[in-house]
This record gives C-alpha cells, sequence and structure tokens, in this order.
C-alpha cells in the first residue's frame, strides 16, 4: 500500500457530500463503460458529466441498474470466484485479481510503461470483493474513510477497475502523463479524472468482455484459429500465440500434437484474433504467412 493509498483509505474524514454526489459517483465508476467508449467516444464523456452533476443516477436502485450492466459471467459484483480470475501483483491484500482480457491488457500496457517511465506500473487495488467494498462504504458513511461506491455498484467489484501507484496516483506526474495519453489505446480509461473528488489513480478497462482468450489463468500460449480472413494472411489461419511471440501452424500434424499436451485451441473472429495479438504484445507485424515471430 503506497503512501497515498494509505492517505485515501485511513485518514481524515471527508468533506460532507451530498446523496446525489455520492450516488453521482456510483455511477460514474460503472457508467463508462457501459456506452463502451471507443466505440461512442461522444456519449462516453456525456454519461460521465451526467453521472457527476445531474440526477441521471440519484438512487441506490439506479446505481446497481448502472453497475449490472457491466456485469460479465454470470456473477455478482465483488463475489466472483478467483478461479474465474486471472493473478495479477497488487498491494492491498486480496486484491491481486483482474478480469482475463482486462490482465492480459494491463500486462500488456506495463510493458509500454516500463519502456517509457523507466519503472514498473505497481497495481494498488485491483479487484475488489464485496466485503471490503462494504467495508469502505460502512467507513465512508461514518466519517471515517473516503468516497466509496455503493457495494455491488463498484466497477472494482467486476474486476476491470485498477488504482495504480507508481506516480500515477499523482495528477501531473510523468507517469501519470504517459498514463492519460496511452492507457485508453489499452482499453484503459482514466475514469477517475471525472469523479467528484478526482481520483488519478483510478482507471477503468471499458471494452466490453467477450469470453475467455485462452486458458483461464494461464498466461502462456494458445492455438488462435481464425473464423475469418485475416489482412495480409488471408483465410483459414491456425497460429499458436502466447506472450511475444506468434507462429503459424501450417500442419495439423502440430495442431494435434499440441492439443495431445492440452494447448487449448480457440476459434476467434478477425477482430478477436486481432485483440488477442495486442493483448499478448504480439506486433501486428508478426501477422505474416509461414509466420514465427519471438520476441526476445
Ligand atoms: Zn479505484
Amino acid at each position: 500500500m503506497d503512501q497515498n493509498e494509505t492517505l485515501l483509505r485511513g485518514a481524515a474524514a471527508p468533506a460532507a457530500l451530498d446523496r446525489r454526489r455520492l450516488l453521482a459517483y456510483a455511477g460514474a465508476t460503472s457508467a463508462v463503460a457501459v456506452v463502451g467508449a471507443l466505440a461512442r467516444p461522444t456519449s462516453a464523456s456525456a454519461v460521465i458529466r451526467l453521472g457527476e452533476t445531474t440526477a441521471s443516477v440519484d438512487s441506490v436502485k439506479e446505481a446497481l441498474a448502472v453497475a449490472a450492466k457491466n456485469a460479465w459471467g454470470g456473477f455478482q459484483n465483488g463475489k466472483i470466484p478467483s478461479s474465474q480470475l486471472t493473478p495479477v501483483i497488487s498491494s492491498v491484500p486480496g486484491s491481486g485479481y483482474l478480469r482475463q482480457d482486462a490482465a492480459r491488457q494491463y500486462t500488456a500496457m506495463s510493458l509500454a510503461f516500463s519502456k517509457a517511465v523507466g519503472r514498473t506500473l505497481d497495481i494498488t487495488e485491483g479487484y475488489r470483493d464485496y466485503a471490503r467494498q462494504l467495508d469502505y462504504w460502512n467507513r465512508y458513511q461514518a466519517g471515517t474513510g473516503n468516497l466509496a461506491a455503493y457495494p455491488g455498484t463498484s466497477n472494482h467489484g467486476w474486476g476491470i477497475s485498477v488504482d495504480f501507484g507508481s506516480g500515477v496516483q499523482t495528477a501531473g506526474t510523468a507517469a501519470k502523463r504517459w498514463m492519460d495519453a496511452n492507457a485508453p489505446s489499452y482499453g484503459w480509461q482514466p475514469t477517475g479524472n471525472t469523479f467528484s473528488r478526482p481520483e488519478p489513480w483510478h482507471f477503468d478497462y471499458t471494452r466490453a468482455w467477450t469470453g475467455p482468450v485462452g486458458q483461464r489463468n494461464d498466461l502462456g500460449s494458445v492455438i488462435a484459429r481464425c473464423t475469418g480472413s485475416l489482412p495480409g494472411v488471408g483465410s483459414g489461419y491456425v497460429a499458436l500465440i502466447g506472450f511475444r511471440h506468434l507462429r503459424q501452424l501450417e500442419n495439423s500434424g502440430w495442431v494435434n500434437s499440441l492439443r495431445a499436451l492440452d494447448v487449448p485451441i480457440y476459434d476467434l473472429s478477425p477482430a478477436a484474433f486481432l485483440d488477442a495479438l495486442d493483448a499478448l504484445s504480439v506486433p501486428r507485424s508478426a501477422l505474416v504467412a509461414k509466420a514465427n515471430y519471438w520476441l526476445r
């Protein structure tokens, strides 16, 4: 837990906020993903603004309804089995999990961050289970904790929010500037900037969940078979892809041998195939006929 997080969670009582603003916070933490920010960027900012300043979310019921739109996998907010999440390293005990696609994009982003900023991109808090959200909420209500979303409405409870350290928690630092400029291209939006009490450290992963890619808790290789035509290489492309490597599997014997070793195989649309490449830090340029790409 870094210093800011300690201050955030533990210290002085927050300035009194009225009910609407509190619930607006709950809305803002979840509303942004609803609009699928990449698909409709103009409405994304509109929804955040509504959540912050209007009565668009002015009841617990509405906040819960908005949050429900980020539900995935049939789970309840804050009650997702850790076996269904991908482990990451975080400071707050028990919070080292993210939804799989969010975790993969975090990994890719952290590599780029390290190159650009010169240090690792550390997670202070990721997944937040219901009990911890309730604790934060109770402390907020008692005036001894920071602003907290109503239990069941935080994107932390869906495994798609992260509070970052590494300097990202402080507005104006090089780390924070890099993240604001570059995180959105990995699907991570600096939504904390828009809270009624800005939280520079808080980011939401806003791309829609499309189901598991690869083995659930495994960042290793998978066989990906593209169900459509890929630019440059045509249709029927089958590849072994993993963290920064890609090899075309032209020979069905290879596929079967790998299957015998329990390497999972997935059918992916061209868009999902390319997303998987991005998430695994495999450059698009590696996608060629007879590819045998390994990044050292
Ligand atoms: Zn947060």
